[in-house]
């Protein structure tokens, strides 16, 4: 196997402290195969891009970008420029990096570790085995739809945004979520609002067109966007891929994320393109930065999903996650999800530590 290139954007905040750990996982694994697998180029993105070159993206990073395998990034933005006008804020790097990228699927995986069942705020026997994935629409709906904007019309001061939907845009989306299923239970739940919305209306009839005639031997069903809001708390076991529109992908997958406790835990992956992108679904969490107590179980997991998605190596994703449960297994917590009197708390070098000598024990044990 030719070595996989991965762009690395560690980013702003805690992004370069649970980046640095997330590669160190590679090499544990390049260790145990005793030969170079991975070859990774890092550049400066967001704030840090916006010090240095003006421009949260520069060239030179985009073009780093297309030209990998892979793109593994920690989390970009900070208070500090927060003041910048809205086109060179650091957050238009990710819009840039998933237009160019042409990353129209966003995958958020919802997994409950068992050691962490009490981190959730819903009661243990209802989150107990929860495994689900959502797959939201990326690329186009009401962010993007045209017309838009703030005007006068008719004299009153009036905002406008439009939720657009193709049937390309929803047949390709609907395809990652049918194809993710095969690998897993077989189950699709297509949300919508399908009984006000004319665009989801549309989402619906395509999704079960795709699913009819492409993938039979998958079970979809449907849900209205405000009863799945509510089923995620009152039976979240329930799903297993969940596929939806960029707007309500939004708002369910920050609600699935809270179902299972800590924003530090929880990976993500936005595919569709050539080269796929790796990143923790938590911010750059200036609050924390540079204390060295961030969680890089989030971006350890990316680097997971990385291996599993863009580089077919699923058993070596397989055994990052369970070197991930057996860590927290042990009792090992960094703060964000330590409780007094329970496990040891470590920072985010122990963490990753404990990790990659996790990883490495399950090679050994061949
Ligand atoms: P955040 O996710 O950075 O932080 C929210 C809270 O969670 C904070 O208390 C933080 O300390 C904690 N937290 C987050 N990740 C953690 C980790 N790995 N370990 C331990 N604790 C962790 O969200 P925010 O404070 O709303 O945003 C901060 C900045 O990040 C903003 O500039 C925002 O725009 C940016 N942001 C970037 C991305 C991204 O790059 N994809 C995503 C979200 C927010």
């Amino acid at each position: 196997m030719a070595s996989k290139k991965i762009c690395v954007f560690p980013g702003d905040g805690i992004g370069p402290e649970v980046v640095r750990e997330g590669l160190s996982v590679l090499r544990v694994i390049e260790q145990a195969a005793g030969k170079r697998m991975f070859e990774t180029e890092e550049e400066l993105l967001g704030g840090a891009s916006y010090d240095v070159h003006g421009v949260p993206m520069s060239r030179n990073a985009l073009a780093l970008a297309r030209a990998s395998d892979a793109v593994l990034l920690g989390a970009v933005g900070g208070p500090r420029w927060d003041p910048l006008p809205f086109a060179v804020r650091p957050e238009r790097a990710l819009l840039g990096l998933r237009k160019e990228l042409g990353l129209f699927a966003n995958l958020r995986p919802a997994v409950v570790f068992a050691p962490l069942l009490d981190a959730s705020p819903l009661r243990r026997e209802l989150v107990e085995g929860i495994d689900l994935m959502v797959v939201r629409e990326l690329t186009g709906g009401i962010y993007f739809g045209e017309p838009r904007g703030v005007s006068f019309i008719n004299g009153v001061e009036t905002g406008i945004n439009t939720e657009i939907y193709t049937r390309p845009e929803i047949e390709r989306v609907a395809r990652v979520a049918f194809e993710l299923s095969r690998k897993r239970s077989r189950r699709v739940t297509s949300v919508d609002k399908s009984n006000v919305l004319e665009a989801t209306e549309l989402w619906r009839k395509v999704v079960s067109e795709v699913g009819a005639k492409e993938y039979p031997d998958v079970a979809l069903s449907h849900m209205l966007v405000d009863n799945c809001a509510m089923q995620l708390i009152r039976n979240p076991r329930q799903f297993d891929v969940v596929v939806t529109t960029n707007l309500f992908g939004d708002i369910l997958t920050d609600e699935a994320s809270m179902i299972t406790g800590s924003i530090g835990m929880l990976p993500s992956a936005s595919i569709g393109g050539k080269v796929g992108m790796y990143e923790p679904i938590h911010g750059s969490a200036p609050d924390i930065a540079g204390k060295g107590v961030a969680n890089p179980l989030a971006t350890i997991l990316s680097v997971a999903m990385m291996l599993k998605y863009s580089f077919d190596m699923p058993a070596e994703a397989a055994r990052i996650e369970k070197a991930v449960e057996r860590v927290l297994a042990d009792g090992y917590r960094t703060g964000d999800i330590y409780r007094e009197g329970e496990g040891k708390k470590v920072g985010t070098t122990e963490m990753g530590d404990r990790v990659r000598h996790a990883v490495l024990n399950q090679y050994q044990k061949r």
